[in-house]
């Protein structure tokens, strides 16, 4: 049997695959415009910076991390995500030395071993955006701005936000003991008490109906809310809908972990069944310290590709496009010496920027022609023996099917010229 790719990875193949590009360019294009600069970080990582900026009660690094170790004896993990590397490299070189807020993006491959199924891979694409180094609710709205309009920008209209505060260090640790309170007098299984302990927040975040029966009551941090987060969280809300955006307020919404401060959202689409999240994020304002860094107040988000491809696809917006024309021109080549001819004229068309790709592989006129149609090219250039002792190539409208004689030093004009209607 031929080799399969590894469970929970797919390949991105043509056509589709040039709409992963697109879904990745559409999505970028609003944060470039608002400042944030390109980061790259390695694929893996010492497996510390993870646990430390992910956090050990988290199913990422509980359970889903692809560690090992590399042959020098250093355990290293693939990235489940992309926060912890941005603020590790922010702290390493400094960068929050400079103008505050530092703002980045970055896109990427991810890796978590989760349970495999539609829009849930062990493989997975991220475009991310952090901006480090401010709190200021202007930053966090920019950020959700921005997303909204990335999704927005592919035409995509099924796509809510949903918004909720999780408070601060100064009213959580408040919430926190009155949510526990309230976990504990539940019936749960051990695994879950366990959570209430280490973790509550993420126990409202239990999916499973029998849980979610038992938390209708749950206390909610608006109700715990101090007079500073009040303020703030009505301040990114008024500036949302100011900028057009309109939420859901959430109050269940929650990101498990300590350092996640105040603002959090969520971006939803009803097409995609139960992983039915495309992008989320939140400001993290401890982050930086569990890394051994200063205070540093930030905020980001990362938006799935993947899923956001499947939400395009529910909407009907991706695929019939996926026809379009892989090139422009085709060239059909009769003969060897035709085939040294094609090969230099495909050249020269490509570098005047024509789209054009020519039959390989010694084929007769008719399985060239075949190619020429399955290419998409409004144009053949067919280059018989004849053809050349007149100095010429016959060039073919695909669509009419019209052919005329063009002189070969006049291609390439001939061809830009048509090509420009
Ligand atoms: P997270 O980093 O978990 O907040 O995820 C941010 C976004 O990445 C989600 O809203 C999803 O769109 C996407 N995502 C997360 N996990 C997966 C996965 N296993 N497969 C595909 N997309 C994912």
């Amino acid at each position: 049997m031929t080799l399969q790719a590894p469970k929970g990875t797919f390949d991105w193949l043509p056509p589709r695959s040039e709409q992963a590009l697109a879904v990745r360019e559409a999505l970028t294009a609003p944060v470039r415009r608002a400042g944030y600069g390109y980061i790259e970080t390695p694929v893996f990582e010492d497996t510390a910076l993870f646990v430390r900026g992910v956090g050990e009660s988290t199913d990422i690094v509980s359970k889903e991390m692809y560690t090992f170790e590399d042959k020098g004896g250093r355990s290293l993990t693939l990235r489940p995500e992309g926060t912890a590397s941005v603020v590790r490299s922010v702290l390493q070189h400094g960068l929050h030395n400079g103008q505050l807020p530092v703002k980045l993006w970055y896109s990427g491959s991810q890796f978590r071993y989760e349970r495999a199924q539609k829009g849930r891979y062990r493989h997975f694409w991220q475009i991310g955006a952090e901006a480090l180094g401010a709190e200021d609710p202007a930053l966090d709205a920019e950020l959700i701005v921005l997303a909204a309009d990335g999704y927005a920008g592919l035409g995509l209209t099924g796509v809510r936000l949903l918004l909720n505060t999780l408070g601060d260090k100064e009213c959580r640790p408040g919430y926190r003991t009155a949510l526990q309170d309230f976990l504990r007098a539940l019936d749960l299984d051990e695994p879950t008490r366990q959570r209430i302990e280490i973790n509550p927040l993420r126990v409202l975040d239990d999916k499973r109906p029998e849980v979610q029966a038992q938390l209708a009551g749950a206390p909610l941090v608006v109700d715990h809310l101090c007079e500073a987060c009040k303020a703030y969280h009505e301040e990114v809300r008024s500036l949302l809908t100011a900028a057009g955006v309109a939420y859901t307020d959430d109050p269940r919404l929650v990101r498990g972990l300590d350092y996640y401060t105040r603002t959090t959202f969520e971006f939803v689409h009803d097409g995609l069944g139960s992983q039915s999240a495309v992008g989320g994020g939140g400001r993290y304002d401890g982050l930086s310290e569990m890394l051994g860094g200063p205070a540093l107040p930030s905020v980001g988000w990362a938006l799935g590709v993947d899923r956001t491809l499947l939400a395009m696809e529910a909407e009907g917006l991706a695929g019939a496009e996926t026809a379009e024309s892989r090139v422009q021109v085709y060239g059909v080549p009769l003969g060897e010496e035709a085939r040294r001819r094609m090969f230099l004229l495909m050249t020269e068309l490509r570098r005047a920027g024509l789209d054009a790709d020519m039959s390989f592989g010694g084929k007769g006129v008719k399985g060239a022609m075949k190619g020429a149609d399955r290419s998409g090219a409004s144009y053949a250039v067919i280059l018989g023996e004849r053809d050349i002792a007149a100095g010429s190539a016959q060039v073919k409208d695909l669509a009419s099917g019209d052919q005329t004689a063009v002189p070969l030093a006049e291609i390439v004009t001939t061809l830009k010229e048509r090509l420009k209607k």
